[in-house]
């Protein structure tokens, strides 16, 4: 008899394990991802499906998760909001809280990190992260250009997408990301190029670092630029970032906004120059003399693409002004802010190189 009932448990037990353990395996297997929210187009919402009026922010990160079909498939997930404001509002308040919770979750059981933004500064938030993150587990921006009650609404794609390539073994060690409309950007080189359409990111002097389409991913190459764990920046203690402010350039430009800018308070100052960081000879003085004062001067450029050569039409070391290389004015003044908060001594040289190697 007990024989019969020792089998008959045997049985059982098989047929358990049989039904369940690919099951329960498959659940172990899914990698861990947090979401974390801070607003935009992403979780915005207008009165009508076709009209262009919305607002930002207004969605919670639970509602989205549930917006968007067998995203749980993809990845063990919880969501977590930082903030809900349009991007426009992002602030070096949220860059700190955001790259702070990031390196506590990385340091932690956590596989990957997607962040829901705004895609107005969400360039500068990557670009932000990629030299504050101390992992080298992925990081991936998303978002989207129609809100979440607009017809067509790319935020859950995006969203999918997003997840997909933050658990993919394959994302480590690219550093912090954007994925937007299929595309796989790196913070370096990602550029909001259009006002609206979906196919607003581009990196159109370094390329798409993959695609990733309804979740398959492919990675074509590795980052532009140090980035990550061997980044020398570091948001530890920070509590906040010295004021740089950015200048933009056009022909017969006034040089009053300098002076006025130094006054201000300002530590460092980008110009957005024209043509290959170029400026009118007024304003190459005023530049003299606000690093006389030691204040710090970027030239970068208006224009969406290229590099701003070290030894162009002007000569920085004349004017004390350093070249912002590939990096847009807003990236090249988030470098600032970081150098200048390590050291706020840092001498021209030193700071050149940052500009060349990051
Ligand atoms: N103004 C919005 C934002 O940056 C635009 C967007 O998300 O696409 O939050």
């Amino acid at each position: 008899m007990n024989t019969v009932k020792t089998r008959m448990n045997l049985i059982v037990t098989a047929f358990m394990l049989f039904v369940f353990l690919p099951y329960t395996m498959g659940q172990e297997k899914l990698p861990k991802i947090v979401i974390l929210a801070t607003g935009g187009t992403i979780a915005g919402a207008g009165e009508s499906a076709t009209g262009s009026a919305y607002t930002s922010g207004q969605v919670s990160i639970d509602a989205m998760i549930d917006a968007v079909p067998n995203i749980r498939k993809l990845a063990n997930l919880s969501g977590e909001q930082l903030s809900n404001v349009g991007s426009q509002d992002m602030s070096i308040k949220i860059w700190l809280k955001l790259a702070k919770r990031i390196n506590e979750l990385l340091a932690g059981d956590v596989d990957g990190i997607v962040v829901t933004h705004g895609t107005d500064t969400q360039e500068e938030t990557a670009f932000f992260l990629n030299l504050v993150v101390k992992s080298d587990k992925p990081v991936v921006l998303t978002g989207s250009m129609r809100p979440s009650t607009a017809l067509s609404a790319d935020g859950p794609l995006n969203m999918y997408n997003a997840v997909a390539v933050a658990a993919n073994p394959e994302a480590k060690g690219r550093g912090v990301m954007i994925v937007m409309n299929d595309e796989i950007h790196s913070a370096h080189s990602a550029k909001k190029m259009i006002t609206t359409p979906v196919q607003t990111f581009q990196s159109p002097q370094h390329g798409l670092l993959g695609t990733v389409i309804f979740g398959q991913v492919t990675f074509f190459h590795y980052p532009y630029g140090i980035h990550t764990t061997k980044s020398e920046f570091s948001v530890d203690g920070v509590k906040k970032l010295p004021r740089v402010d950015i200048v933009y350039g056009c022909a017969d430009m006034s040089p009053d906004l300098i002076p006025m800018l130094v006054k201000a308070g300002a530590k460092g100052i980008v110009v957005a120059g024209v043509g290959d960081g170029n400026m009118p000879e007024s304003t190459l003085k005023a530049v003299k003399r606000a690093t006389k004062k030691g204040v710090t001067v970027v030239r970068a450029t208006r224009v969406p693409i290229g590099t701003v050569l070290l030894h162009g039409e002007v000569d920085d070391s004349k004017y004390g002004s350093v070249s912002s290389m590939d990096l847009n004015p807003q990236k090249a003044r988030i470098l600032l802010m970081l150098a200048l908060q390590k050291n706020p001594e840092i001498s021209r040289e030193e700071l050149q190189k940052m500009f060349i190697n990051y």
